[in-house]
């Protein structure tokens, strides 16, 4: 081992996971200089506002708003500020520099990461981004690492915390959407504004880092299909229980033949699945790999003391490296599968429908599944309400989403459907 040295850490944010990066470097500074084989030194934390008050006390002499000076006298950055920009200038300037990088910053990678890894290559640096993904789950060392010599054939993921409360609650407590949001907002798993987890967002940027590691190829944020929870009613949730499913948010990555796809919606999965278990704020990524099998990765998505652990995860094994030299792990992205068209998804489907319960209904919706090759599996009819109105629940075999869409535009038209209620795909099963 080479001689002791320091290394010296600037912290970009104290927010939520960054005053807890900043409070475990320095009350447990010993513990990593044994296991990284350096002194890790916190240089100091650039903040907007040094004189906020913060849930964490952190020494005032480390708090700084000159970022630029910060990052050029550092061996490692660590970015915990979120957003594209500045993050993005700055994790370049400290890249040139010739500083490493640990961020947790998914947005920041589901947009920029290839330009960001290609930097990090050119220049002999490495980026590690373990907690942009599942929180304190290590899911991004096992694929790029653990996996590296095996095929990953899919990735179902739950990797939102805040959808999967709301959903959980929905299931077990038998509330509405709108109330199980409310309640996440009181308890804090739902920020003010949960746009970004709700319409699938959240969701889509970590199918679309999960999906490029896991093919070797650059999937763009773009390029994920993406569908929130919003449309899900209690109805649904219902439907699901008498047919032995959960409604989970997932972030798919698939491997179909020589292509992949990414794509995030609510689907359902079957009641025996590991992920129908998974509950409350919890995240899992349930991974089918060729020779490994299925693998499930459970545990903590969120948290400011959670992420923590996967921030200095990155770090210590980074720390590590400068110690002991040799080179790092770039990312590899050369096998550029195509990317398969939404349309030509295939699953099955629970298609929930308000009709008129009147004769020859059934026989004119069953023609228009069999006009747009969508086969029926199952069907169940609640009784008619006071008015003749009924809910038809079916249940199809596999068939392509270019279909799907079309079906549900030719039921539509269909005088007596008064309108598709919800259309849920079922993922979890063999295929
Ligand atoms: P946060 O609580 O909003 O904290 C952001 C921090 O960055 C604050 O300390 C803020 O300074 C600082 N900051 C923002 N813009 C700045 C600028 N222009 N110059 C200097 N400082 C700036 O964020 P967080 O929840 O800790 O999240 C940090 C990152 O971790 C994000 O990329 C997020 O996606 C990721 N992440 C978070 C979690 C989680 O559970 N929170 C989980 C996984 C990943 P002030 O304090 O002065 O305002």
């Amino acid at each position: 081992m080479n001689e002791a040295r320091t290394i010296k850490v600037a912290l970009l944010g104290a927010g939520s996971v960054g005053s807890q990066v900043a409070r475990l470097l320095l009350e447990h500074a010993d513990d990593f200089e044994q296991r990284a084989g350096a002194r890790i030194e916190l240089i100091g934390i650039a903040v907007r506002d040094p004189e906020a008050p913060r849930d964490v006390e952190l020494p005032r002499e480390l708090l700084t708003t000159d970022v630029e000076r910060l990052i050029l006298s550092a061996d490692f950055v660590v970015e915990l500020m979120g957003g594209i920009e500045p993050a993005r200038g700055l994790i370049t300037r400290a890249l040139e520099s010739g500083a490493d990088v640990v961020t947790a910053n998914k947005a920041l990678l589901a947009h920029h990461g290839p330009e960001l890894f290609d930097l990090a290559e050119r220049v002999g640096a490495q980026l590690y981004y373990e907690a942009a993904v599942g929180g304190a789950i290590p899911i991004i060392r096992p694929l790029r690492e653990n996996l590296a010599g095996d095929r990953i054939d899919r990735i179902l993921g739950i990797v939102n915390g805040t959808t999967n409360y709301i959903l959980d609650r929905m299931h077990t407590l038998g509330d509405s959407l709108e109330e199980s949001l409310r309640i996440a907002t009181e308890l804090g798993y739902a920020e003010a504004d949960p746009t970004a987890d709700i319409e699938g967002h959240d969701a889509q940027q970590k199918a679309a880092i999960l999906a490029s590691i896991a093919f070797h190829t650059h999937v763009p944020v773009e390029r994920v299909h993406c569908e929130g929870i919003t449309g899900v009613t209690a109805a649904q949730i219902a439907e699901a229980e008498r047919s032995g499913h959960v409604v989970k948010l997932l972030a798919i990555c698939e491997r179909i033949g020589e292509a992949v796809s990414a794509r995030v919606y609510p689907a359902l999965v079957p009641a025996a699945h590991p992920l129908a278990s998974v509950h409350g704020g919890n995240n899992a990524i349930f991974v089918e790999a060729a020779a490994a099998g299925p693998l499930m990765f459970y545990g903590a998505g969120a948290g400011g003391v959670q992420t923590a652990s996967a921030v200095l995860g990155d770090l210590v094994s980074g720390a590590r490296r400068h110690v002991l030299g040799g080179p790092g792990t770039g990312e590899s992205m050369d096998a550029d599968l195509p990317i398969v068209d939404f349309a030509e998804i295939r699953t099955s489907y629970q298609i929930s429908l308000a009709v008129a319960d009147e004769p020859g209904v059934l026989a004119s919706i069953a023609t228009t599944f069999a006009d747009h090759g969508v086969s029926v599996a199952t069907f169940e009819q609640s009784p008619a309400d006071d008015e003749g109105r009924a809910t038809l629940v079916i249940g199809t075999h596999e068939a392509a989403e270019g279909a799907l869409r079309g079906l549900v535009e030719a039921l539509t038209a269909i005088p007596a459907v008064d309108r598709v209620a919800g259309v849920l795909r079922v993922e979890g099963v063999n295929r």
